[in-house]
């Protein structure tokens, strides 16, 4: 790739040397020109002799990777998007982006509808800022059966007035809706989201293949982190998890720590979606980047060892918590349902390298896919010219050594 005729931005600056990893293959070494807040070329070699005089980082050694898109996120750095003030809210992005995030959507989970209202308008404000890429509603139209560490008490039935009311709240920020197929009027709420431009999302439901499979029909075109807060599996039932990865339309999250899902579970993910459907997610919460104790998500109480979240008091019925993500039979301590998660986009990019993925297959889907879903990916999610100077740079060991954000160095320079 040449370069384009360069003069027009002063300032315009050269990243070299790094192993620079592109929709189109990993360029090693590679260059990439920054003009101002955007990428102005991205190329493969040494530059220096055609961009002599510009001033440039040296990155050999190191990767080059499109700044993370984490479309499905609730908080961290002891902060939340759930609850507290708008100013909580912005050090949870703000933690976010320091590690690695240089895009995210902010999760709300299930509540009464009041606090979504509230919640939603308070989010709209930071997305009108650049802060947050916009909302993602994680309820309320959610299965009590499959709730993991959501309130069952304000899970309600799938309700077009109510969705309206929630979407006119965040206007036109709202990005996704989560919702249980299986629930009457889901249908209807799947169609008003689609012609809103809402991604209409499967997630904490008990539906079975059929069910999910009707969904998608509908319009649904995304599965909330797929496994967890849903049917597994089964050879003869294939549940939500089957139905959704079974359609070239829906794009799969999956949240590859190392507590939610088995390795050998995120490789035959990655597989049977390909390139191009494959979407990392946080899902984490306020504990993120935080020692072990005690969180809140949303109206629940969270108790965070070894990293691991955990519901902690438990307002529904005895022995009904999300039984599929206790962890295998056996396996009762400690108590309660996985309650997000404590990862950041760079701690779940290095996992999904270590259990086997190749890093472009990564990339893609911690950056572009993501962007892509969002409808963001005419601005960010792959480094290319004409995008926002977004990237991350990383060493060998995909441990995260810098971050830029629209042409800005957060953390780093390296
Ligand atoms: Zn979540």
């Amino acid at each position: 790739m040449l370069p384009e005729p360069d003069g027009a931005v002063p300032a315009a600056r050269l990243l070299t040397g790094g192993r620079i990893v592109t929709p189109g293959g990993v360029l090693n070494p590679g260059w990439i020109r920054l003009a101002g807040d955007l990428i102005g070329a991205v190329g493969a070699g040494d530059p220096r002799g055609q961009l002599a005089g510009l001033a440039a980082v040296d990155l050999r050694g190191q990767w080059v990777l499109p700044g993370f898109v984490d479309m499905h996120v609730h908080g961290g750095g002891g902060a939340s998007f759930t609850e507290g003030t708008a100013e909580q809210a912005r050090q949870a992005a703000e933690f976010h982006r320091r590690h690695g995030s240089t895009s995210l959507v902010a999760s709300l989970v299930t509540a009464s509808v009041a606090t979504l209202e509230a919640r939603a308008a308070m989010l709209a404000g930071l997305a009108d800022e650049g802060v947050i890429a916009g909302i993602h509603l994680e309820g309320p139209f959610l299965a009590p059966a499959r709730r993991g560490a959501q309130d069952p008490r304000h899970m309600i039935a799938p309700d077009v007035a109510v969705f309206e009311r929630l979407q006119a709240a965040a206007r036109g920020h709202l990005r996704v809706i989560t919702l249980a197929p299986e629930l009457p009027g889901a249908a209807a709420v799947i169609q008003a989201a689609v012609r809103s431009g809402v991604t209409a999302a499967i997630g904490h439901t008990d539906a079975t293949a059929e069910v999910t499979a009707a969904a998608v029909d509908a319009g649904a075109t995304h599965a909330t982190h797929l496994f967890n807060g849903m049917r597994p599996l089964h050879h003869r039932e294939p549940g939500a998890a089957g139905a959704l990865l079974d359609r070239d339309e829906v794009s799969c999250e999956v949240i590859a720590d190392c507590a939610h899902l088995h390795d050998i579970t995120i490789r035959l993910t990655a597989r049977a979606a390909g390139r191009g459907r494959l979407v990392l997610i946080t899902d984490a919460m306020a504990a993120a980047g935080m020692p072990d104790g005690s969180y809140r998500l949303g109206s629940m109480s969270v108790n965070v060892t070894g990293g691991v979240a955990r519901l902690g008091a438990d307002p529904g019925p005895a022995g009904d918590r999300g039984a599929d993500d206790r962890g295998p039979a056996g396996d009762a301590t400690p108590p309660g349902a996985i309650a997000g998660s404590t990862a950041t986009m760079a701690s779940v990019v290095a996992h999904a390298i270590a259990a086997g993925l190749p890093v472009p297959e990564v990339a893609a889907a911690a950056s572009t896919t993501p962007a892509r879903v969002l409808g963001l990916g005419h601005r960010t999610g792959a480094l290319g010219p004409g995008l926002a100077a977004d990237l991350v740079v990383c060493d060998d060991e995909f441990r995260l050594r810098a971050v830029m954000r629209q042409g800005q160095w957060l953390a780093g320079p390296p």
